[in-house]
C-alpha cells in the first residue's frame, strides 16, 4: 500500500534558539504524544491540550466496541505519559486559533499563548454530507463511540430475547456495518464471533448464531487499499464465519429503523459506520483552505510547518504531505507516530540552536487487518500474507505498539483466554442511550 520509505528535506524555520519557548500541542494521540515526549527534557514550556484525559490506541477500539477488551486496555492517561518540569497537561477542547495573536482558544474560554504551535487533532468519521446519520450509525473513533456501540450490540440481544414480534426480533438481530475497509472488516468479523461463538449458550429464547451480520461496501471489493486477492480472501473468510457481504452497494439512507441500500430497506437496530475519515477542523481554526483531495487536512511543508505561519505545525491525520511516490501519506497510526517523533526531535534541535538537515523518513513496516479468529491479511512492503500467520503477526505488532507494559500484558492475556474459551470478558451493559 505504501512505498517503503520517503525522504524529505525540511526547511529552516525562523523559530530558532529560544530554549524556553512556549510550545502548545493540541491533541495527545499518536502524533501529539510523540512530540511532547521528545520535548520532556528540553527547557521549553510545553502545554499539551486534549479534550480527553487519555491517549487512545484506536486500532484496537473495535475490540472495545465488540466486548473483547475494556476501555482501560486501549487507553493510557496523558498525565502518565508525559512528565518534566516544563510540561503541563490541560483537559480542554480547542475551538479556535488566532495566528495573528499567537493564541489557542478553548471551549472553557481560556487562551493559551504560544511561540510554537503543534496541531495534532486527528480525524473524525466522514458521513459524506449526511451528518444527521452520525447519531444512528456510530463509528468506533472515540472511547465513547466504542462504548455506545457495545451498549447497542449487547442491548439488541437482550431485547431480542424478550421480543414477541418476529419481525422486530429479526431487526434487533440484524447488524449492518457500512464500509468494507479495514475497520468494517474487523468489526464485522468481531460481531460474527460474538454472536456465533461467545454468546451462543447464554440466551434461552433466541439463537444468537442466527444473527444477520451485513457488511456493505460501495465499491466492487473489500479492503480497496490492499491487493485485490487479499480483498477476495477477506470476503471469503468473512462469509465462512457467517458475515453477508454486499459489494457495489450504496447506503442511501440511515434512520432508527435501519438503512436503505441500493433501494432496499434493511431493518436493523444497530448500524455501525466505518466508511472513511476526514480531518478534524484544523483548517477552519487557522482560516486556511484544506488541501485539495485531502479530506479536510492541511497542506504542510516538509518540516510540517505551514507556509503562511512558519511557527505552526500540523501532523498526523490532520496533515497533508505528499510522499515521494506522488501520493499523500496515508492516515495511519504508524505515519502519525513517526511524524510526531520527527517533529519532536526537530523542535528540540532547533530550540537548542542546532541546525539539522535531517529529512523526514517514513519507514513503512506494512499494513494489516484482522478478519476474525485466526485469520488476517497483511501487506509487508509489497509482500502479501494471509491466514493464521498474518493473524499471529497482526497480534504481535499490535501488542508491540500498545503503550505501557500493563496494557500489553492485559491484552495478551485477554486474547489468549478468548482464543481458548471464546469468552468475552467485557460484555457489560453500562451507560445510558
Ligand atoms: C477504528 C480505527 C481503526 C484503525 N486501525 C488502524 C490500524 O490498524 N493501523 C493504523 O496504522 N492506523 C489505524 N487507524 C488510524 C489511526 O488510528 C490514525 O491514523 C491515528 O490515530 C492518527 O493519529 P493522530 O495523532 O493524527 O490523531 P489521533 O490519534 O486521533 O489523536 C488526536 C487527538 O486529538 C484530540 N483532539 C481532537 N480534537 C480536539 C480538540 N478540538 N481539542 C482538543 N483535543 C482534540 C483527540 O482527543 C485525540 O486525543 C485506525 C483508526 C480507527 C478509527
Amino acid at each position: 500500500m505504501l512505498m517503503m520509505s520517503a525522504r524529505h528535506t525540511y526547511q529552516r524555520s525562523s523559530i530558532m534558539e529560544i530554549p524556553d519557548a512556549r510550545i502548545v500541542i493540541v491533541g495527545a494521540g499518536f502524533a501529539g504524544i510523540e512530540v511532547a515526549r521528545a520535548l520532556q527534557k528540553s527547557r521549553a514550556r510545553v502545554t499539551v491540550i486534549d479534550r480527553n484525559n487519555y491517549s487512545l490506541f484506536q486500532p484496537l477500539l473495535y475490540q472495545v466496541a465488540t466486548a473483547a477488551l475494556s476501555p482501560g486496555d486501549v487507553a493510557v492517561p496523558i498525565r502518565a505519559l508525559v512528565h518534566g518540569p516544563g510540561m503541563e497537561v490541560v483537559l480542554d477542547e480547542v475551538t479556535a486559533v488566532d495566528p495573528g495573536a499567537s493564541v489557542v482558544k478553548t471551549a472553557s474560554g481560556r487562551d493559551f499563548p504560544y511561540d510554537i504551535l503543534v496541531l495534532a487533532a486527528g480525524s473524525t468519521y466522514n458521513y459524506f454530507g449526511h451528518d444527521d446519520w452520525r447519531q444512528t450509525a456510530i463509528g468506533p473513533k472515540t472511547l465513547n463511540d466504542a462504548l455506545a456501540i457495545r451498549r447497542r450490540l449487547l442491548l439488541a440481544f437482550e431485547r431480542a430475547e424478550t421480543c414477541a414480534d418476529e419481525a422486530e426480533r429479526r431487526a434487533l438481530m440484524t447488524f449492518v456495518i457500512v464500509g468494507g475497509g479495514p475497520t468494517g472488516v474487523e468489526v464485522a468479523g468481531a460481531i460474527a464471533e460474538l454472536a456465533k461463538a461467545s454468546l451462543v449458550r447464554d440466551f434461552r429464547h433466541i439463537d444468537t448464531a442466527s444473527a444477520r451480520i451485513l457488511l456493505v461496501e460501495a465499491g466492487p471489493r473489500l479492503l480497496p487499499s490492499f491487493d485485490p486477492h487479499l480483498g477476495d480472501y477477506a470476503k471469503m473468510a468473512l462469509e465462512k464465519i457467517g458475515v453477508e457481504t454486499r459489494l457495489d452497494t450504496r447506503i442511501e439512507d440511515v434512520d432508527e429503523d435501519g438503512v436503505v441500500a441500493n433501494g432496499e430497506r434493511i431493518r436493523s437496530k444497530v448500524v455501525i459506520w466505518g466508511a472513511g475519515v476526514k480531518a478534524n477542523p484544523v483548517a477552519g481554526w487557522l482560516g486556511v483552505e484544506p488541501a485539495k483531495g485531502g479530506q479536510g487536512s492541511v497542506a504542510v511543508a516538509p518540516d510540517f510547518s505551514l507556509k503562511q505561519f512558519p511557527n505552526i505545525h500540523v501532523i498526523g491525520d490532520a496533515a497533508h504531505l505528499i510522499a515521494p511516490d506522488g501520493k499523500p501519506f496515508p492516515k495511519l497510526a504508524a505515519v502519525a507516530k513517526q511524524e510526531g517523533q520527527y517533529l519532536g526531535r526537530l523542535l528540540r534541535d532547533r530550540l537548542a540552536g542546532r541546525v539539522t538537515g535531517r529529512p523526514f523518513v517514513y519507514r513503512d513496516f506494512g499494513t494489516m487487518a484482522t478478519i476474525g479468529r485466526s485469520s488476517a491479511i497483511a501487506n509487508l512492503r509489497g509482500f502479501n500474507l494471509k491466514g493464521l500467520f498474518a493473524w499471529l503477526l497482526w497480534g504481535a505488532v499490535h501488542i508491540y505498539y500498545l503503550i505501557g507494559f500493563r496494557n500489553r500484558l492485559v491484552v495478551l492475556i485477554n486474547w489468549l483466554w478468548a482464543w481458548l474459551t471464546y469468552a468475552r470478558g467485557a460484555r457489560l451493559l453500562t451507560g445510558k442511550e
